[in-house]
């Protein structure tokens, strides 16, 4: 019961942890290595031409990998139930941010707070045009 009772926390874990592994990957690994590693020279290119996205088999293989490391390290520590859902938040944080991202590339605004969200969370060159158009 206890067990139970505790996973909103373990969500919300995977979600945060989630958040700092983006902020740490974009940040650290990207922008502070200046091109010297592929997903620096993707990234970089990216912040160039927001047209450009990495092919997504890539970012797939990657993810993969790194679920593939992190998901029995976490099942070690924390146990089957907890270990699983933890993992499982974070997959599914970065799969609903890879979706957004791109979103806020290719498509308008169809509100005043996608307008707002768009102008705080893609601040490069985008597809779609900048105005509200509904
Ligand atoms: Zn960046
Ligand atoms: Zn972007």
């Amino acid at each position: 019961m206890t067990t139970i009772l505790y996973l909103p926390i373990r969500l919300v874990l995977g979600v945060l942890t989630w958040s700092f592994a983006e902020y740490a990957l974009h940040n650290w690994y990207g922008h502070l290595a200046k091109g010297r590693n592929r997903f620096s020279r993707e990234h970089l290119k990216h912040h160039t031409n927001g047209q450009y996205f990495a092919p997504t088999w890539e970012k797939a293989i990657a993810a993969s990998i790194a679920l593939a490391i992190a998901t029995p390290v976490t099942l070690w520590i924390a146990g089957p139930l907890i270990g699983l859902s933890y993992a499982t938040a974070f997959a599914a944080t970065y799969l609903a941010y890879e979706w957004f991202h791109r979103r806020c590339h290719t498509h308008a605004p169809k509100t005043r707070y996608g307008a707002w969200l768009r102008k705080h969370t893609c601040t490069i060159t985008t597809l779609a045009p900048k105005r509200i158009t509904a």
